[in-house]
């Protein structure tokens, strides 16, 4: 059966690929975005869909846009870069947002997914990373304003699970790439795309021994649409789990852009995480889900994208 389903930060990376997604499967989405980070670009291809509507709204202040069926909450900015810029925004989009949007999802009993994130694991002692570890944060740090808006966001979901019932879901999400990742948001992809297809040098921040798991934006969104229809409540990490080190995934850019650029060191951001990589056990085991694409082959999908960036 369609559904009337709220997509909010659907202007964003992630939110306009769930939105193409749940269109494609039929649904109606009614995105809602304030465009503080989102690109209304990642809509126009929507412009003539009459089963997809559009509201530019802060969800920090009260809203309804009638029945729903379910809700996506993606709307916060996610990049090391955005969440310094917009500190308290950021705070205030995963603790007053979460709280306006979970009220939607128990008014109208519709289902609901978070969009959470591996940062509540902060600079991880446990490795790979497994649900079940409650991180290691450090609550007033750079990075405090997003990582603690998230954990208290998790806190929240699962009230509303434990208290009124509603059916949410909590997917903890490692770092994705693909086409519509903002190209000036200073995440790892973008800046390195960007600047290899420019011949500027590839800014490695430290030594580059740190590591990330890279999961393009399709493997991505599969798991968390089976995440949103499964009965699971915990909380369930999505992310490739093959582990890069900064300084290796500046040379799968370089073999894939074909570029000359070299490669230039600048300071470590401060509590920047040494590692990550996601066990997925049990997305395997709960959702049947694993990631297909490979780096190298993720990388060359988006490089079109990334190339018309570059071109303007
Ligand atoms: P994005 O910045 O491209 O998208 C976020 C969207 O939310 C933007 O369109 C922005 O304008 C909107 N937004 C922010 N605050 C809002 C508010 N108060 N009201 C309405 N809209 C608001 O980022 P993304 O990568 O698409 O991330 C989407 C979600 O996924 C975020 O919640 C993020 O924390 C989470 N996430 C993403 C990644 C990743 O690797 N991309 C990793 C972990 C978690
Ligand atoms: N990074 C880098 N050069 C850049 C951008 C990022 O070396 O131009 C590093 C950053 O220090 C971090 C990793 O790449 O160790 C991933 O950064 P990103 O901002 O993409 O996401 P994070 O996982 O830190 O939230």
């Amino acid at each position: 059966m369609t559904q009337r389903i709220l997509v909010t930060g659907a202007a964003g990376f992630l939110g306009s690929h769930l939105s193409d997604l749940l269109l494609a499967e039929g649904h109606s989405v009614i995105g809602v975005d304030n465009l503080c980070t989102g690109n209304p670009a990642n809509l126009a291809h929507l412009a003539g869909e009459s089963r997809f509507s559009f509201e530019e709204k802060d969800i920090c202040q009260p809203f309804d846009v009638g029945a729903v069926d379910y809700v996506f909450n993606f709307a916060s900015p996610a990049s090391p870069v955005d969440y310094d810029r917009l500190g308290p925004e950021t705070l205030l989009v995963g603790s007053t947002g979460t709280v306006n949007t979970l009220e939607i999802a128990k008014k109208y009993s519709a289902g609901y997914l978070h969009a959470s994130t591996s940062e509540c694991y902060g600079d991880p002692e446990v490795h790979p990373q497994v649900e079940t570890y409650w991180g290691n944060v450090n609550p007033i740090g750079p990075r405090s304003v997003y990582d603690e808006a998230k954990r208290f966001s998790e806190a929240t979901v699962t009230a509303y699970n434990r208290y009124y019932k509603v059916n949410t879901h909590l997917v903890r999400i490692f770092n994705t790439y693909g086409p519509r990742l903002q190209a000036n948001d200073g995440r790892v992809i973008s800046n390195f795309m960007i600047q290899a297809l420019q011949g500027q040098p590839l800014t490695i921040y430290g030594d580059g021994s740190q590591t990330r798991s890279f999961c393009y934006v399709s493997d991505l969104i599969d798991g968390i649409v089976k995440l949103s229809r499964s009965g699971e409540h915990l909380p369930v990490n999505v992310g490739n789990p093959v582990e890069w080190t900064i300084l290796e995934c500046a040379k799968e850019v370089l073999a894939v852009t074909g570029s000359k650029s070299e490669i230039v060191r600048k300071p470590l951001p401060q509590d920047d995480p040494a590692r990550r990589r996601p066990d997925i056990t049990r997305a395997r085991t709960l959702l049947g889900w694993e990631p297909k694409i490979k780096l190298r082959q993720g990388l060359e999908k988006s490089l079109a994208y990334f190339q018309a960036c570059v071109n303007g």
